[in-house]
């Protein structure tokens, strides 16, 4: 068992801040940008370290909820306890940037408890909710209310689409906010992308999940996308007409791989060598967009944060999976540790499994894009 394990084993026990913190021994290898992809069963906590000890945290997963005969009330602190393991094992002293994709709470409600107990120096969104023509969005008013106090603590920068994070050892380029994505392609992207040939159309789904600020990381030849909960056509518009963004090395599923983005024009588009999926027992992880995951040509892997129970699901192998539990004991993370050359690896923190994944000497362009 490694350092994560023994952290994680001591959390479950609930044993004190205190001495989870005397038997911390992991930092970030040196040189490496380091993932990692926290579990919280079916949101999103996705904290980055870069080789120059400055991290960007993704989202801070769910506070508490539960109860009132809606099933298991669930510990407000879980979450932000298992993020502080992950910060605390990567040896940071503090949250340098903290990124709200969009208020829900699965995305937001953990950031109260967070706060409470690990710094939290800049705070990163897109404004405020931008509600429905139907009124509020109201997976979000609790939420924002909770955040928007924490948030008035801290620094606040507005993310807008194209903007660049000042993080420092890598670059974290706004790719996504607000319902609005950058005006021009990358210089990975441009092609036009002949996957959207009979796109099937997806509406907005009235939330604020089509306004999430999607992220693009880099650190040289690696490249990590993170778009939250992006979905409707605010999603497909990143790929179709044409590919805005290129090929990258990891994807995080959009939407914890639900059904409403299950767009095959978008994998056809940014070839993901491996694929995160943050899904929980039964959250996210639907049969379809899974099946498109696994049948892509150029995928190596999809790594899932849980083991999924819903009917139909083939799940990756064992070894590639963080969490087997019922949702409600374990909370082991991936850790991916990348390399400028492009190269990285991935560690499964249940078992210590891990694969590498050697640089690439060139990407070919996709058969399903031609150049401009
Ligand atoms: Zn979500």
């Amino acid at each position: 068992m490694d350092a994560w394990g023994k952290i994680s084993r001591l959390m479950g026990l609930r044993l004190c801040a205190l001495l989870t913190a005397a038997v911390v021994v992991t930092t970030s290898a040196a040189g490496t940008l380091d993932i990692y992809f926290i579990d919280t069963e079916g949101g999103q906590a996705t904290l980055i370290v870069t080789p120059a000890g400055e991290s960007l945290l993704i989202d801070a997963g769910y506070g508490a909820r539960g109860g009132r005969g809606r099933g298991p009330v669930q510990p407000a602190d879980r979450d932000a306890t298992r993020i502080i393991a992950a910060a605390t094992a990567a040896g940071l002293r503090q949250i340098d940037y903290l990124l709200i994709t969009h208020f829900h709470p699965d995305h937001a409600g953990g950031v109260t408890e967070l706060a409470t107990r690990f710094p939290i120096a800049t705070f990163v969104d897109y404004g405020a909710p931008l509600g429905t023509p139907y009124g509020p969005d109201r997976m979000s008013v609790n939420t924002f209310a909770n955040y928007e106090a924490i948030r008035k603590q801290g620094r606040h920068v507005e993310a807008r689409a194209g903007d660049k994070l000042p993080l420092a050892g890598a670059e974290a380029l706004i790719v996504t906010a607000g319902g609005t994505h950058i005006a021009k392609p990358l210089a990975t992207g441009g092609g036009t992308n002949s996957a959207c040939t009979g796109l099937e159309p997806h509406p907005e789904d009235g939330t604020e999940n089509y306004r999430s600020v999607g992220v693009m990381v880099r650190f040289g030849s690696f490249r990590f996308l993170d778009v939250g909960d992006l979905s409707g056509m605010s999603l497909t518009r990143l790929a179709c007409p044409k590919d805005l963004l290129g090929a990258v090395s990891v994807l995080l599923t959009p939407h914890h791989g639900d059904y409403d983005t299950n767009v095959p024009a978008l994998y056809a588009a940014v070839r993901p060598r491996v694929v995160v999926m943050n899904n929980g027992v039964t959250r996210g992880g639907s049969v379809e967009h899974v099946e498109t995951i696994q049948r892509q040509p150029f995928l190596e892997d999809l790594w899932q944060l849980h083991l999924s129970n819903n009917p139909g699901v083939r799940n990756a192998d064992d070894s590639f999976l963080a969490n087997v539990d019922d949702g409600r004991t374990t909370g082991y993370a991936l850790r991916l540790s990348a390399r400028d050359d492009g190269s990285f690896s991935v560690t499964n923190l249940r078992q210590g499994f891990s694969k590498q994944y050697p640089r690439r000497v060139a990407l070919r362009p996709s058969a399903t894009q031609t150049r401009r």
